[in-house]
């Protein structure tokens, strides 16, 4: 076997309306600014799309999508099996990002390639296939209509490869379809439907080609070591590990962030039922998470009706469990095995078909949909994918519905990306998070509600400190995704190094509220960056690892500006600003205004909400320079 010391350096240009594909490498300054991951992808975008950017229509041929490996991937470095997509989303309009654990990151990295923008359409079903040559194209057309599953069991013949495969979804021009790999997912924004405006069924990656290793092997063992030993201490993590995502569920009824009936409630305690805790012990669940990984947490479980299915991931069980009055977790997972199947996003669909149960009983839009009604829920998922009968209208997400219909006030969505299920009344920063987010209702974009109503570090119902900890989040988490290691990591690196882990937690507390910028340089991910510098051979700072994130979110929020984002869609839908009455004891709206505005002076944008020249000068993104791609074939 070959041997790759970091980074290849070699992306792949594939052009679908030639059916050609073409090498090239990023010069040094642009990976040492953008590293990988989505940061790399969203740059490799802009150099090829700002001229039009505005007018770039996301299911046109002239939409890239790019799959963008981190510089983790392959080392062995924790959790590090994940890579991007990155594209303009058909949902939104504006520029989408998203971190998929799959098996395809680790075949196509270990093909020898750190990326692939795939542009252009065929004029039929096409799969792609990598292998360490380049890109060959094979017609399609027999597996057009086929599921996710089916389609994977039919392409996937050995363990060294990895595919991405959309279903009925993306083929029919779901704006909220994903791209699968595995059984994970590309799942935000609109992927999947990009890849089938492109006729592009399916890409399947055969690698075990390179091995990948460390630039310095002494360095990287030292902070693996300390990186694994941080991870595997963190009560956080480790509740995941034993329980998955739906850890969040019990504390998610206590603090009031479980969303019910729409989210017209915040609090229920039958969703209880749906919790992780209920789970393992209904379903004798064992871990079933992306491969490698430290945290582990992925679950798998069997159900009644003996079959052994994944378990629904915690925004899954939230959208789908109380929020459409549904609190039998068993259908839960048979919903999200249909959705996963037609490779439909789990957050935006249910987001969407609680708006149109709301719509209908408020006599705005007739459906078949009504709240705690389950029996026709999986037809109408396959009317959704299909594009037949009501789905025709579901597939368009709920601002679009909201826009034609009336209702936008109980939209759970912010610039047409509908919200996780974490009600921003029960942490106000979580509310600032989803109103600034780049991607829309992004829960992961900061998610600030972990220290709010998590860990409690800091106090939900109040303004202090919440700019700076979204913006500390979104540099911090922005850096993460250029090396597409798993965010959950994140609060093991952060809180566990000694000086953290040390600090009396009353005293961090304080220093978290009152003092945050303060409260920042204790905590300490000097593990992310040394492992940067193992890697790629490219050693660089806390800051400077840092700065790296803040120029990828600084970036894409200048491209979403170029597409006409001003500070009007910096907001939240009118629920969470005025209906403070909930069955929850504390009665709270979010206060999003002067949230906002501390926010814009804490990223150095102007009133509008744009990046201002200076800092895009500072940040090296306004000088023109485009990145000089060295042509190898
Ligand atoms: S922690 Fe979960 S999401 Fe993250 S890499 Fe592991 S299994 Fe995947």
């Amino acid at each position: 076997m070959k041997t790759i010391i970091g980074e290849s350096r070699r992306f792949l240009d594939i052009d679908l309306s030639t059916l050609s594909s073409s090498v090239f490498s990023p010069d040094e300054a642009c990976l040492r600014d953008y590293l990988g991951g989505k940061a790399l992808g969203l740059k490799l975008f802009y150099d090829r799309r700002k001229e039009g950017l505005a007018a770039l229509d996301p299911l046109g041929p002239g939409n890239i999508l790019a799959f963008m490996m981190g510089s983790f991937i392959g080392t062995g470095a924790p959790c590090s099996a994940r890579f991007a997509g990155v594209t303009k989303s058909p949902l939104t309009g504006l520029m989408v990002g998203s971190s998929c654990g799959g098996p395809f990151g680790m075949a196509c990295k270990t093909a020898g390639w750190d990326g692939i923008l795939v542009h252009g359409r065929a004029e039929k079903p096409v799969l792609v296939r990598i292998d360490e040559n380049g890109a060959g194209f094979e017609d399609a057309s027999g597996l057009w209509g086929l599921g996710t599953d089916e389609t994977q069991r039919r392409i996937v013949d050995n363990p060294r490869q990895g595919a991405l495969v959309i279903g009925q979804g993306g083929e029919n021009g779901v704006l909220y379809a994903g791209i699968r790999s595995g059984s994970r997912f590309l799942g935000r924004g609109g992927m999947g439907a990009v890849m089938g405006a492109k006729n592009l069924k399916a890409i399947i990656a055969t690698g075990r080609s390179f091995s990948i290793e460390p630039a310095d092997p002494a360095a990287f063992a030292k902070w693996n070591a300390i990186a694994r030993k941080h991870i595997n201490r963190n009560p956080f993590i480790l509740s995941y590990r034993a329980y998955g995502t739906n850890y969040g569920v019990n504390p998610g009824v206590k603090a009031g962030y479980a969303p019910v009936h729409n989210f017209r409630d915040r609090t229920d305690e039958r969703c209880k039922a749906l919790s992780g805790e209920a789970m393992a012990e209904r379903y004798h669940t064992t871990h079933a998470a992306c491969a490698p990984c430290t945290i582990l947490c992925g679950h798998k479980g069997t159900y009644p009706d003996g079959k052994v299915r994944h378990i629904p991931e915690y925004e899954t069980i939230g959208l789908w469990g109380g929020n459409i009055m549904n609190f039998n977790p068993d259908l839960v997972a048979e919903w999200n095995d249909i959705m996963n199947d037609l490779g439909l996003d789990t957050i935006s669909c249910g987001a969407t078909v609680s708006w149109a149960m709301e719509a209908a009983e408020k006599g705005l839009r007739p459906s078949k949909l009504a709240f705690g009604k389950t029996d026709n829920i999986a037809s109408i998922l396959h009317d959704i994918a299909h594009r037949v009968g009501e789905g025709v209208e579901l597939s368009l997400g709920s601002r679009r519905l909201a826009q034609r219909y009336g209702g936008l006030d109980f939209a759970a969505q912010v610039k047409g990306l509908e919200m996780a299920a974490y009600d921003p009344r029960a942490g106000w920063g979580q509310g600032l998070n989803y109103a600034v987010a780049n991607r829309g209702g992004c829960h992961l974009n900061a998610y600030p509600i972990a220290l709010e109503a998590i860990f409690r570090y800091i106090p939900p119902y109040s303004r202090m400190g919440k700019a700076s900890w979204v913006a500390f989040f979104e540099d911090l988490f922005d850096a993460i995704n250029a090396t597409q290691t798993c965010q959950f990591t994140g609060f093991g690196y952060l809180l566990e190094p000694l000086v953290a882990k040390h600090t009396p937690r009353f005293l961090l507390k304080l220093a978290m509220t009152y003092l945050p910028d303060v409260a920042q340089l204790v905590l300490d991910w000097g593990a992310l960056s040394g492992l940067v510098g193992a890697i790629t051979g490219r050693r660089t700072t806390r800051r400077g690892f840092l700065l790296v994130g803040r120029r990828s979110h600084v970036l894409e929020r200048h491209m979403n500006v170029i597409m006409g984002v001003k500070s009007a869609d910096d907001t939240l839908p009118a629920r969470f600003l005025t209906e403070a009455e909930t069955k929850h004891p504390d009665r709270s709206v979010v206060p999003i205004v002067p949230m906002v505005k501390a926010y814009y002076r804490k990223k150095g944008y102007d009133s509008d909400g744009a990046p201002t020249a200076r800092l895009l000068s500072r940040l090296g993104i306004t000088t023109g320079k485009t990145t000089r791609d060295k042509e190898r074939s």
